[in-house]
């Protein structure tokens, strides 16, 4: 007993390291390991104090292994249903962790010292981020919003032969990346200027492009550029019907030479870059923007939270260079 008490103590002011590897095996298991540890030592402390009273090893076996064990699996189990309550979409902490610090080892030209800086400051910061963004994002829901109305819109000068192009943010549910932590890329504030409460229809969103079209000369501008949150060839924010319906408006009625849409990796096909080029007209160019950030994959990936890989990028370009 005496030993056990010592060792006990030992785990809990002498060994850091111990108690981080504690910590990180913990949260490998998504269990946050402050609470846990509350759970652990309080079986404990029963375990002891009963046998302070009762002097009998016996209410080892009787008390303390059933206490824990029970405390394990209720702890678990309310850990599990409490995270799903509060958010589906939430970001484990262990693989945030598991995944940054992975890109941490790779060998890269900025100096380890202070990659592993910047690493702690993020690893500190991180949980108070994702708290202050969730409640932002909660204020934003109360927005009263037009969904037939654009986010914004703008008629701005770029290279081209009218010199001109018309730029559109829809009025969307925002990027999907985001709800991954409910955070995305770091540096990303569009976020704060999309609908929360419901996903626009097709015609609402098809509206929002015609209320733009109405209010601009569609013989001033030769280029057009859907400039808004998130990614123009994922499903789940732009339907491949209402796609259709947009590629299909420019062939027929638009004098436009070359349209811009922003996508995020992971949504980009050869498929729908085919669908695209087929209702395209033999004058017209697709332009398509992918934000890599940073060839460093720390920092885009530690620093920037862009969740891309070089190698999937490079690849995806060689594809696109077939078209
Ligand atoms: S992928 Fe683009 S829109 Fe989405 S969070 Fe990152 S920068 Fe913002």
């Amino acid at each position: 007993m005496l030993v056990f008490t010592i060792l006990l103590a030992w785990v809990q002011v002498g060994n850091q390291d111990f108690i981080s590897k504690f910590q990180n095996l913990l949260e490998n298991y998504s269990l946050p390991s402050s609470k846990m540890a509350i759970v652990i030592f309080g079986s404990l402390g029963t375990f002891l104090t009963v046998v302070a009273l009762n002097n009998s090893f016996l209410v080892f076996l009787h008390l303390f292994v059933p206490i824990t064990i029970f405390s394990f699996i209720f702890y678990y189990l309310f850990f599990q249903f409490n995270n799903r309550l509060s958010n589906k979409e939430t970001y484990s902490k262990s693989n945030f962790l598991k995944e940054k610090e992975s890109i941490l080892k790779q060998k890269c030209s900025i100096d380890p010292n202070r990659k592993q800086e910047i690493f702690n400051v993020l690893k500190e910061h991180y949980p108070k981020f994702l708290s202050s963004r969730k409640k932002h994002l909660k204020t934003l829901k109360d927005k009263q919003i037009d969904y037939c109305k654009p986010a914004w819109f703008a008629v701005a000068p770029t290279k081209s032969v009218l010199n001109s192009r018309l730029i559109l943010g829809f009025q969307n549910n925002g990027c999907s990346y985001r709800g991954k932590d409910g955070i995305g890329c770091y540096f990303c504030g569009f976020y704060a200027s999309v609908a929360f409460k419901k996903k626009p229809t097709n015609d609402e969103l098809f509206e929002q492009f015609n209320k733009v079209l109405d209010k601009v000369h569609t013989n001033e501008f030769d280029v057009l550029e859907f400039g808004n949150d998130g990614s123009f060839l994922c499903d789940k924010e732009f339907q491949a019907s209402f796609r259709k319906s947009i590629y299909a408006r420019i062939s027929a009625e638009l004098n436009i030479k070359r349209l811009l849409i922003e996508s995020r990796l992971e949504f980009i096909t050869e498929e729908k870059i085919a669908k695209i080029i087929e209702y395209f007209r033999q004058d017209q160019k697709l332009e398509i923007g992918i934000g890599l950030e940073s060839r460093n994959d720390f920092v885009r990936e530690v620093c920037l939270n862009k969740g891309i890989k070089i190698n999937k990028f490079e690849n995806k370009i060689k594809t696109l260079s077939k078209f």
